[in-house]
């Protein structure tokens, strides 16, 4: 059996009605490598109600031994903060409502709650190339946009513009950069889908080069990247650009479709770098 990677939650805090704060540390944890990444990321693996086996578990085996309804549903999960010295990890989960998985887990959790997971992975951090930093997401990506903040060069230029479901949503922010900072409220209407989108429109561009990061809803990903790409003339290589989740989707359903809409948004504009 592989040595399972995983936390015991020690604290938790609700840092907004809808993101709760886990922090894990523990001897599950002695073999994390953390990676040079502000958007690294763990695969977390939740055992449904009921499972027949405990944490800590090898997920492998959990496959081989069980039915695959008794599988642990995998979620991926931003390390927002990793302390090399205590050796202890932070998550932010978004509890949207009793709908999903983790978010319901992550709500329910109590200190003693152990959570397996495989990673890290990840691969963006702000350039110090760059002559400025735009950051665009929802809550899903607040964890890697907050923890990207933090690690952009003093003084740059930094652009962030983030949308949550009102002022109480909004979380305090670190940044040694130049920060200009405009947080978007959702109304409950269609219009809402295109905050993100109206306000990177709207954005007087800063000369110099830029290295953007957009993450978040799919479709809401997908209008913004098109309109960095062949309205503001980004190149591919000066954006990291994920959808992390798709509205009316669980994961699983948004994973079995993923490659798929990827390939396409990829195809989106055509440009000489492919
Ligand atoms: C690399 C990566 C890093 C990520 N990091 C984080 C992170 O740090 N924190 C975080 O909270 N999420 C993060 N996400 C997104 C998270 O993995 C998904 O939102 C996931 O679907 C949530 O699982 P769930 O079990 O709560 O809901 P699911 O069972 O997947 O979905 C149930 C329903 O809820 C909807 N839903 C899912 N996510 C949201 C949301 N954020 N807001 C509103 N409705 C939603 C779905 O469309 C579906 O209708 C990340 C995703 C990726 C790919």
């Amino acid at each position: 059996m592989e040595v399972p990677v995983y936390g015991v939650v020690r604290e938790k805090e609700w840092l907004t009605p809808s993101i709760v704060r886990l922090r894990l540390s523990g001897d599950g944890l002695e073999g994390f490598t953390m990676v040079a990444a502000t958007d690294a990321y763990v695969n977390v693996a939740i055992p449904p109600d009921g499972a027949p086996y405990a944490a800590p578990f090898d997920v492998q085996e959990v496959r081989e031994a069980h039915p695959k309804p008794l599988w642990p549903a995998r979620r991926r999960y931003t390390v927002r903060r990793w302390d090399d010295e205590t050796r202890e990890l932070l998550i932010d989960v978004v509890v949207h409502g009793d709908e999903g998985v983790a978010g319901p887990w992550a709500a329910g959790a109590a200190p003693g709650d152990v959570l397996v997971f495989e990673g890290p992975g990840g691969g963006y951090r702000p350039d110090r190339a760059a002559d400025w930093h735009l950051l665009v997401g929802d809550e899903s990506a607040l964890p890697a946009i907050a923890a990207s903040l933090e690690a952009v060069p003093e003084g740059a230029h930094t652009v962030a513009r983030l949308v949550c479901d009102g002022p109480e949503h909004e979380i305090a922010l670190d940044c040694p950069g130049d920060l200009d900072l405009e947080w978007l409220h959702r109304s409950g209407r269609a219009a809402d889908a295109t905050l993100l989108l109206d306000a990177v429109r709207r954005l007087d561009w800063p000369q110099g080069s830029v290295l953007a990061f957009v993450h978040g809803e799919a479709t809401e990903i997908r209008e913004i990247r098109r309109h960095l790409l062949a309205d503001r003339g980004l190149d591919r290589s000066s954006m990291s650009c994920s959808p992390y989740w798709r509205r009316e989707m669980t994961d699983e359903q948004w994973r079995a479709v993923k490659a798929a809409f990827v390939a396409e948004m990829e195809s989106d504009v055509s440009s000489p770098d492919g």
